[in-house]
């Protein structure tokens, strides 16, 4: 990353740090209860929780409310009764203790990027995870440790230098909580798994505000339902993994641009060819429209695992496929390609964008995705598709929530824009989009790629699993507390 770049990642990411204390504004608080109801927070409730909280507490009036309330989703301008930045697991506990005390509605942010806008609400709470980013490497025991607060970058710039990574997602200012509760997708995934499936153990406060750990020894429940249920049983204030080897922090990446008249049949060839390959190797597809000229591209985008020896051999047959614009394949960083996407994702832009899962390939599907595809200036359209499969699919499905371990492919579909009045417009776009998409993908969703889908949903997408995760809820959090995510229905 350029020096410059950095600075401004960096300055994005820690904008909320140094933010004081703001006690002389704190006044009786209108907020939003749990079930909906207006509620009045009091003032003396909200300074006495103030003297002994160690981070800082934000209400509306605040000189720096309106930039702690931003959430990436610009879509989601919401408006927070009180946004509190945790320093330590106390201040986590002190946080639930008060949002439980005050029937307050309530929402976890750590690296702000759930798409769905559940990371802030209206007139409730925001309990703010962002200060939290210690690090820790055991290279002894292979065994990487952080706090929640830390993102994608965080945690690779600690382990790649060693040779080694924790497979997790593809743009590096993702925060790896809501990341990883929810499973965890990305170019590692085939050959080492889901992040879950490097999961050790996670450090949670639950809805008592009692800190727990959570391992296949400890709370062995609650470890099976953080483990793809997001954000539902509790705060997770850290999370270990296991480390994977990646020699010199290095990969093989290819990437073949083609013209869009292409389209079709690299589609075809894409699901064909993507079956059959050996799980060392991902293969991703996708489409973008540049925004100032409107010309279409195609991309298909291959990343190697192995020995270098070896490469073009693996990848030819990708590589040489219909008539690029160009091809080219590299040695690369890993650190690097990591944040190849970042700018393209970039913060507080309005984004309509959502996932499905694909279970066998139905050409209706690349049909009506050509059919809708167009050029709209002020309006970044991008897709991709992703091969699942490799060493997702060798865990059972009743193993861990995380529901689709047979699927095939993973679809997300979605624009981005800047213009506040075409907010509605394009959102409807992105739903009739989808409207058309959807019959031809598998009824299930990874539930990190939720966008507006109802609850009924949810609960179909975790299938088989869902059952189990009500029993979890109703031992863990039975009142709710953590009602803002892939929502698990208590039913008690
Ligand atoms: C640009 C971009 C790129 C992405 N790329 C990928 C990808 O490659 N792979 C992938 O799998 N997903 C990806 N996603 C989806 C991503 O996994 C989710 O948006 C995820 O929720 C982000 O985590 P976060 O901590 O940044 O989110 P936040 O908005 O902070 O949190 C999202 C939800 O997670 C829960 N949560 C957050 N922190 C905690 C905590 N400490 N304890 C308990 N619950 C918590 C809460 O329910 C919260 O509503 C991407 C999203 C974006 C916006």
């Amino acid at each position: 990353m350029k020096r410059r770049d950095f600075i401004k990642n960096s300055a994005i990411l820690t904008a909320s740090t140094y933010l004081p204390i703001a006690k002389a504004e704190i006044h009786d608080q209108q907020a939003i209860s749990l079930t909906g109801d207006e509620i009045v927070l009091s003032k003396v409730d909200i300074l006495d929780f103030m003297s002994s909280f160690q981070g800082s507490v934000i209400a509306e009036g605040h000189y720096n409310y309106e930039k702690a309330r931003l959430v990436w989703n610009g879509v989601w301008n919401k408006k927070p009764a009180l946004i509190v930045y945790c320093e330590s697991v106390q201040d986590i506990q002190k946080a639930i203790n008060f949002s439980r005390e005050q029937n307050l509605l309530t929402a976890v942010r750590s690296g702000g990027h759930s798409i769905s806008g559940k990371s802030t609400c209206d007139g409730g709470i925001i309990i703010d995870l962002s200060r939290m980013r210690k690090t820790n490497v055991d290279l002894q025991r292979k065994i990487a440790t952080v706090e929640a607060g830390c993102t994608l970058y965080d945690l690779d710039s600690k382990t790649l230098p060693h040779g080694y990574v924790v497979p997790a997602g593809v743009v590096s200012h993702t925060g790896v909580a809501g990341l990883t509760l929810g499973g965890g997708i990305g170019s590692l995934m085939r050959m080492y798994g889901l992040t879950v499936d490097n999961l050790i153990s996670v450090d949670i406060v639950t809805a008592d505000g009692v800190l727990r750990k959570a391992s296949l020894d400890e709370n062995p429940d609650l470890f099976w339902g953080i483990r793809g249920g997001g954000g539902n049983f509790g705060i997770v204030t850290s999370f270990s993994y296991n480390l994977r080897p990646l020699p010199n922090g290095e990969i093989i990446v290819g990437v073949n641009l083609y013209d869009m008249k292409y389209a079709k049949e690299i589609w075809d060839f894409y699901y064909d060819y993507s079956e059959g390959m050996s799980s060392n190797i991902m293969l991703n597809a996708g489409m973008w429209n540049d925004d100032k000229t409107g010309q279409g591209y195609f991309f298909l985008g291959t990343l190697f695992i192995g020995d270098d020896n070896k490469a073009s051999k693996a990848l030819e047959t990708i590589t040489n496929f219909g008539n690029p614009m160009s091809d080219e394949v590299n040695k690369k960083k890993f650190s690097e390609h990591q944040q190849v996407a970042d700018k393209r994702n970039a913060h507080y832009r309005k984004y309509y964008i959502k996932g499905r899962q694909i279970d066998e390939y139905n050409p209706k599907l690349t049909e009506e995705l050509m059919e809708r595809w167009s050029y709209e200036e002020g309006r970044f359209d991008t897709m991709r598709v992703v091969r699942f499969g490799g060493a997702i699919s060798e865990v059972a499905e009743s193993d861990t929530p995380w529901a689709g371990r047979n699927a095939k492919w993973d679809i997300e579909v979605g624009g981005h824009w800047t213009n506040d009045a075409k907010t509605e417009e394009y959102t409807q776009w992105g739903r009739d989009y989808w409207k058309a998409l959807s019959p031809h993908c598998a009824e299930r969703i990874y539930i990190n790629e939720l966008m507006d889908e109802d609850q009924a949903f949810v609960a179909t997408s975790y299938g088989q699993n869902y059952g189990r995760l009500v029993e979890v809820k109703n031992k863990y959090d039975p009142k709710n507390l953590f009602s803002l995510n892939g929502n698990i229905k208590p039913s008690v």
